[in-house]
């Protein structure tokens, strides 16, 4: 700056100067003209770098600077170094923005940053998701004017935002989010989502769980008690103390079956698919699950058992063994005294091995059939009680297909009967050794 000062006085004494030596050899006219001349090509030159300067800056290139001179090109670098510093800043801050963004895509929770009016600044796209928003679009819009949520408009304008809440039925009638307002910097906030629908499905799950166990557990219970205090309190002849022996040792059979069924779920949940591979000859198994149905029965249906393929079924055997009889056990237990079952195993056209059980028992009515699977779901419950059953064999039926990768498909018409197949992949499939012919 003082550099400059001293170039311009420099050059009005330069011209006064001149002037003046004019004036000294008695030449002041033309001293004076000579130094106006001076003056006006001074000016002219300052002109013509300040209007190279000024078409610089009004369409500024960086790479594009002008050739000056003296004063006007250190002016020129330095307005060069200034931009090319606040260029790189700007790339700098871009950069921490792209940052910022990939990061907050890359949660799995949704992010929407707002300012003090709730107008939208940014969302990820999980918050676009969860919310039913679009930066794109909602830019600039008031957050609570888009998301009309009651209980997430009164959340964001409670002003109390230390905890978090849970919100139920934003955009979809079953999601469950939990939000969060965090205000930072002077005066934004920063709203988080996370989407708890499944956790809060399965913590549903889990109550209801415990309920049910607890319920079911509790009848059998009951009914012991108090058979036990009538055969404390009352003097009983022999023979009506051992039919109440025999109706306890029934609800015990029954806590115990439960019990039983339940440590055979918690084993099967306990690891997402077997390890084990036991060869199962099918032809072997069906005879045996058919003497096994012959026996429940007690020659009150008609047992039939179709083995078409000599296929060795690879899987846990006890599982498969337990998930199979069960498919039978129910056929016994719901189809009339006169009614037909019949047990098949069959090699499906794409491969496939298909283990069944049909019977003309009374059939299932449609809107049950997608809960059937469920742990103590029952259509019947007097049918299944009555017969023993515990409410979990089809939900252990299941978990077995599914950890041998077997699809479980039920058919059932009303009057008519139901069919439970079990389908297993080629790759659990093993041709069974070659049958002797007869000579
Ligand atoms: P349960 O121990 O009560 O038999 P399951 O899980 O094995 O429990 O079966 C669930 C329900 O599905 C049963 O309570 C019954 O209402 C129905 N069900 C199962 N198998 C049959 C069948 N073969 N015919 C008619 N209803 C059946």
């Amino acid at each position: 700056m003082v550099g400059f000062w001293i170039r311009i006085v420099l050059s009005m004494l330069a011209i006064a100067g001149m002037g003046w030596l004019f004036a000294a050899i008695g030449e002041a006219r033309s001293g004076w003209l000579v130094a106006v001349l001076l003056l006006g090509g001074w000016v002219v030159y300052h002109l013509f770098y300040l209007q190279k300067a000024m078409a610089w800056l009004e369409d500024f290139q960086l790479d594009r600077v002008p050739h000056g001179s003296g004063a006007w090109e250190s002016l020129y670098a330095k307005i060069y170094r200034l931009a090319k510093s606040s260029e790189r800043q700007r790339q700098q801050l871009t950069e921490t923005l792209k940052d910022f963004r990939s990061a907050t895509e890359a949660m799995p929770d949704g992010v929407v940053t707002l300012d003090e009016d709730n107008q939208i600044l940014y969302a990820n796209e999980q918050a676009e998701d969860q919310l039913g928003i679009s930066t794109e679009k909602d830019a600039g819009r008031n957050l609570i004017n888009i998301v009309r949520h009651p209980e997430f408009v009164s959340y964001l304008n409670s002003g109390s935002w230390e905890k978090s809440v849970v919100i139920r039925g934003i955009r979809s009638s079953n999601r469950v989010l939990q939000v969060q307002l965090i205000p930072y910097g002077t005066r934004q906030r920063l709203l988080m989502t996370r989407d708890i629908t499944q956790i809060d499905r399965l913590e549903t799950t889990r109550r209801d769980f415990v309920a049910n166990v607890s319920h079911e557990l509790k009848t059998p219970l009951t009914v012991l008690n108090g058979f036990l205090e009538t055969l404390r309190d009352l003097p009983l002849q022999e023979e009506q103390k051992s039919q109440y022996l025999g109706l306890m040792q029934i609800q015990a059979q029954r806590m115990q079956n439960i019990v039983e069924d339940l440590l055979v779920l918690s084993k099967l949940e306990s690891t997402a698919s077997v390890t084990q591979e036991d060869p199962i000859a099918m032809p072997a198994l069906i005879e045996r699950l058919g003497n096994d149905a012959k026996s429940l029965s007690r020659d009150q249906h008609q047992i039939h058992c179709h083995c078409s393929a000599n296929s060795i079924l690879i899987g846990a055997e006890d599982e498969l063994s337990s998930a199979f009889a069960n498919l039978v056990s129910n056929a016994v237990r719901y189809t009339p005294a006169g009614g037909s079952i019949t047990i098949q195993w069959a090699l499906e056209p794409d491969g496939s091995g298909s283990f069944s059980v049909a019977d003309t028992g009374p059939g299932i009515e449609s809107q049950h059939l997608p809960r059937l699977t469920e742990r103590f779901y029952r259509v019947d419950r007097s049918r299944s009680r009555e017969t023993g059953g515990t409410g979990l064999g089809l939900a252990i039926v299941k978990h077995v297909a599914t950890r041998h990768q077997a699809q479980l498909l039920i058919d059932s018409e009303v009057g008519k009967g139901s069919r439970f197949t079990l389908l297993f992949p080629e790759k659990r499939l093993r041709p069974g050794p070659a049958q002797s012919r007869p000579d």
